[in-house]
C-alpha cells in the first residue's frame, strides 16, 4: 500500500485533465441512476480496500469539526468544547475549525482511530464516493483521487461505467 500512495499524486496528476473534461460532461447531464451506480462503486472497491492499511487520509489531510462533532467528541473527553478546541483545534482560511496538526493527533500508530465511534461526521463520509448526487462534489473528488487510493480506483471505474 505504502507504493500506492506514494504513487498517487503523480497518477491523479496525469489523470487530471481527463477526469476534468470527464466531470463537466457529468454536471451538465448526469445519467439518471448514478446514486445507483456510484453506490455499487463505492461498495466493491470497500470490499477490496482496507483503510486500517492505509490511513492516508487521517496522516495528510484532517477532516474539518462542525459544532455537533465538537460538543460530541469533548463530551467523550469529558471535557468543555472550549477547552477541546483550545487543546487541538484552529481555524482555517474558510472559518471552519480543523485539526492543528496532521497526521492527526487521534491516529494511533497501527492506523486505528482512538475516538472512532465518536469521529468527525467528515471523517466518517470520506471519501464522500457514495454521496447522492455525487457530479455536484467534483471538484472535491478531483482533489481527494491525489489522496484516497480508493476514491482514485473508484473515479476510473466511473469513467469507464459512464463514458
Ligand atoms: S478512506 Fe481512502 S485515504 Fe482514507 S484510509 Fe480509506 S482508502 Fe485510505
Ligand atoms: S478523527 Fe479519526 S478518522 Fe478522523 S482523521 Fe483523525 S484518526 Fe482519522
Amino acid at each position: 500500500m505504502d507504493e500506492v500512495i506514494k504513487q498517487l499524486p503523480k497518477k491523479a496528476a496525469e489523470k487530471h485533465k481527463e477526469n476534468k473534461k470527464f466531470f463537466t460532461k457529468l454536471k451538465k447531464r448526469p445519467p439518471k441512476n448514478l446514486d445507483y451506480v456510484m453506490q455499487e462503486l463505492h461498495e466493491a472497491e470497500f470490499q477490496r480496500t482496507d483503510c486500517l492499511d492505509c490511513a492516508n487520509c487521517c496522516k495528510t489531510t484532517g477532516p474539518l469539526f462542525t459544532n455537533n462533532d465538537i460538543e460530541r467528541i469533548a463530551k467523550f473527553f469529558r471535557m468543555k468544547p472550549k477547552k477541546f478546541i483550545g487543546q487541538f483545534l484552529r481555524v482555517d482560511e474558510d472559518s471552519d475549525y480543523v485539526l492543528q496538526e496532521v497526521p492527526c493527533t487521534f491516529l494511533g500508530a497501527d492506523n486505528l482511530c482512538s475516538i472512532y465511534d465518536v469521529r468527525p461526521k467528515a471523517c466518517r463520509e470520506f471519501p464522500h464516493t457514495d454521496r447522492k448526487k455525487f457530479q455536484q462534489i467534483s471538484n472535491l473528488t478531483m482533489k481527494n483521487v491525489a489522496i484516497c487510493p480508493a476514491a482514485f480506483n473508484i473515479v476510473e471505474e466511473m469513467r469507464k461505467k459512464l463514458a
